[in-house]
This record gives C-alpha cells, structure tokens and sequence, in this order.
C-alpha cells in the first residue's frame, strides 16, 4: 500500500467517522480512515440504540452533547446524506422523591447550559405518548430538542461530508502494528503494507486497549456488556413518540417506527478484561440473556401494561466501553507522541460523536486547549498507575450507576 497520510484514524464506527468529518471540517484533508471490517459501521456503533440525550450531570457534558444535537439538526437539513436524526423531544420520567429533587438540580445545569427544558405534568405527559400509564410518574421533565437517530445513517452522512473534503476510507484493511521512530509514531502497519503518518487516532472501540498496547501503553478501556430488545409492531406507537427514559427503574426506551425499542442498565454489569482477546479477533459474542431482558420488560410494566406482552422481534447487543472514571479518553498521548486516543466512550459514542470529535480536534490542532478537553487526556492514567481488577471493577460500576441519582 503506496499511500501515505498526515492522520490516519483507526476504526470506522460512529467515534472514527466523527472524528473524520470534524477533521475534515477543521480543513484537514490529509486524512485516511481504515476499518477491518467490509464495510463502515459494523462494531458496537452497528447496535446502538440511537438515543440521543443532551442533560447531563455536567454543564461540560450536557454542551457536548449539545453541540452534537446541533451537528446533527445541521447534516439532516442540509446535508446531501441525511443522518436520520429525528428531533422528536424526550421525557425523562421520575418515580421517588429524590428523583424529583434532582430534576430540580438538572434544570440548573440545563439553564447554565442554555439547553431548553421544562417539568410537566402527567396529562402533558399523556398527550406526548398516549398508550403509557402516568399514574406512576411523580414528575416528567421534557426536553423538546433531544430525539434520536440510526447510527449507520449518521456513519454515511460522516462519510459522505468527510468524503467530499478530500478525507479518505479503506474498508477490509486491519492496522496490525505500529512503527515509531524516535519515540513518536511514523506509520501504521497493515496486512498490506506500511501507511507513513504523522498521527493514529485510536478510534477502536471495543479494541481501543489493544491499539494502545501496539505503541507500549496500558490505557483502562473496559469493554461491558449491554443490550435493548426491539418488540413487533403495535397499534398505538409512533415513530415521532419522545425518547423515554425511567432513571429509578434504570430503563430508556422509544418508539422504533410502530415497534417498542427498550433497554436498560443492569445492576451487575458483565465486563471483560481486554486482555482475554485478541487484536485480530472479534470481542466474544453474546448469548441473549433472557432473564435479564424480561427483567427491563417487567420493569416497564406500571408504565407499558399490555406493551410488555408484545413479542420480542430482535435484541440487540455490543460491548461499548467505559473507563474506570466514567470520562472519555480523548487526546494525544504525551508519552507516545503522536499516537492520539479516542476511546472509552461510555456507551454515548453514537450521541457524543459530533461532540467527541470537536473534543480531538480542539485537543490536537488547538495551542491551547480548554483545561476540559485537557482533563481528557490519556495522560491521567500514567504507566502503573491502576490494577486491572479495580479499574475492571470501576468501570462496571460506572455503567451500574449510569443513571444513579448525580451520575
Ligand atoms: C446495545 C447498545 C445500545 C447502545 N445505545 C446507545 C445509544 O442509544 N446512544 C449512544 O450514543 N450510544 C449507544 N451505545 C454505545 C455506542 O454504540 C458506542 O459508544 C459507540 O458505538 C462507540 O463507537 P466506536 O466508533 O468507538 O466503536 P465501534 O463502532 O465498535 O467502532 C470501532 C471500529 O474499529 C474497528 N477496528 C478495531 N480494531 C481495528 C484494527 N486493528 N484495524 C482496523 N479497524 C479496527 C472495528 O472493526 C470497529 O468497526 C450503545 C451500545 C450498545 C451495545
């Protein structure tokens, strides 16, 4: 393989296309992404459920989010490839006295944020999806901008808006290895051949550890398990129904055209230690677990009703990552430069994508980045610094308190 190219990214899920596109959008064209797999979208990004929520516990958080739903509105209006973005509003559903009060508190975010959003009342809350019992809800918080979106139309609508700046794909090539000299990365290695550049991003998802271990570091990118089941179609669902999310009941679920998309956290994650598979090999594939998904359907129950008793049409499944203090690994490594991480993304990287590749180009082509975008670094976790059963540990608790009270 002849070509050589300033930034070669690593992985062409929703994290590696966004980075492209948001690099391509910065002016840089000298850019080439390569995906093991036949085709674009293929990894964790391929199940997502493409919810896409902004309020965070954060104000940092909630812009990027922000700024994703603002990238996202944009490729939909005006782009030639539409990322089927469907801005159809969510509610946010809460079922104990302390819920509520921290609704009151992410209101304060949302305002400092200056993202719109408002408690409404359980008739307004009917009005928006109809076939839901509210009598269980103690308040309703409504964010009119967030909704939802299939990720491998947003991944052709990267491709497509990075394509036509100059960035370049390869699809089918796996990167191997990765030459240094003099301590900073010279090339990418492929079955094919040496690719020379200046920069790899690290957008490997579930194989993010494995990419970092090719230049000598150890970064905690834990890959957990996670899934959501897709229901037959129903009268009485319709596609432009508001994303739902049940924090106490640590459920999220939407409308997925007539059929009922739910998922939900566990409170015992499955994870993986990254190093039980290879680079070349997929992570292991996933049984259904049946016991678990009727548990996120009974926990749906008080609001669902008959619902719950539709037929599971296909459950989806994927191992995204999460680190062991729930933040991104965004940057350039100080200790390997120019070998540049995008990984961790704690199961929002089809949400977060826009965001997280605004992130990397901030924190790579910016003299001075925000002290935010710096807190990202792969720099705060130096060699030695964890052991891997309580990094393992830390990042399934993240995951286990994705929507705990403050998370
Ligand atoms: C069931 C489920 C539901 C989810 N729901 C949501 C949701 O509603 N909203 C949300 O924002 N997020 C959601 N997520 C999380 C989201 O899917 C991930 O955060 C996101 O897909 C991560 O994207 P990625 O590009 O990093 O990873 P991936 O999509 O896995 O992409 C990484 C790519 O790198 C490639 N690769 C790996 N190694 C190499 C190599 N050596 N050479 C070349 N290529 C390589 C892989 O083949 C892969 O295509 C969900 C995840 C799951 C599993």
């Amino acid at each position: 393989m002849s070509d050589a190219a300033r930034i070669v990214v690593v992985g062409g899920g929703a994290i590696g296309c966004g980075i492209a596109f948001q690099l391509a959008l910065a002016g840089e064209r000298d850019v080439l992404v390569l995906e093991r797999e036949a085709g674009l979208c293929r990894g964790t990004s391929a199940q997502a459920a493409g919810l896409v929520g902004q309020l965070r516990s954060s104000v940092e958080r909630t812009r990027l989010a922000m700024e994703s739903v603002a990238t996202f509105s944009r490729l939909e209006r005006e782009g030639e490839v539409k990322p089927g973005w469907r801005q159809v509003g969510s509610l946010r559903v809460a079922q104990t006295a302390e819920r509520v009060e921290e609704f009151q508190r992410l209101c304060g975010i949302a305002r400092a944020a200056g993202l719109g959003v408002e408690l409404i009342d359980r008739e307004e809350a009917a009005r928006l999806w109809p076939v839901l019992d509210w009598r269980e809800a103690r308040a309703v918080l409504w964010c009119p901008s967030d909704g939802y979106l299939q990720p491998a139309d947003l991944v052709a609508a990267y491709r497509h808006e990075a394509r036509r700046r100059g960035v370049r794909f390869r699809t089918g090539v796996a990167v191997t290895g990765i030459q240094l000299r003099r301590g900073r990365v010279a090339a990418v290695v492929t079955a094919e051949g040496a690719i020379p550049c200046e920069y790899v991003v690290n957008a490997a998802g579930a194989h993010g550890w494995h990419l970092a271990r090719l230049v000598g570091l150890d970064l905690p990118v834990v890959p957990v398990r996670h899934h959501y089941v897709v229901t037959v179609a129903a009268d009485g669902i319709r596609p432009e129904f508001p994303c739902l999310r049940l924090p106490d009941a640590g459920l999220y679920a939407r409308a997925e055209l007539r059929a009922l998309l739910l998922g939900g956290w566990e409170p015992r994650a499955l994870s993986l230690a990254p190093h039980s598979f290879a680079l070349d090999a997929p992570p292991p594939p996933i049984a259904e677990d049946w016991p678990v998904l009727s548990g996120f359907v009974e926990a749906f129950r008080p609001f669902g009703r008959d619902l719950c008793d539709l037929p599971v049409r296909r459950v989806f499944t994927g191992w995204p990552t999460f680190t062991p203090d729930g933040r991104f690994i965004v940057g350039e490594s100080s200790r390997v430069p120019g070998f540049v991480c995008a990984v961790g993304c704690n199961a929002h990287g089809v949400s977060g994508s826009a965001g997280i590749g605004r992130h990397l180009v901030e924190a790579l082509l910016d003299p001075d980045p925000s002290p935010y975008v710096r807190s990202l670094s792969p720099d705060r976790f130096p060699s030695g610094s964890f052991r891997w059963p309580e990094a393992e540990e830390a990042a399934r608790r993240v995951y286990e308190t994705y929507y705990a009270i403050g998370h």
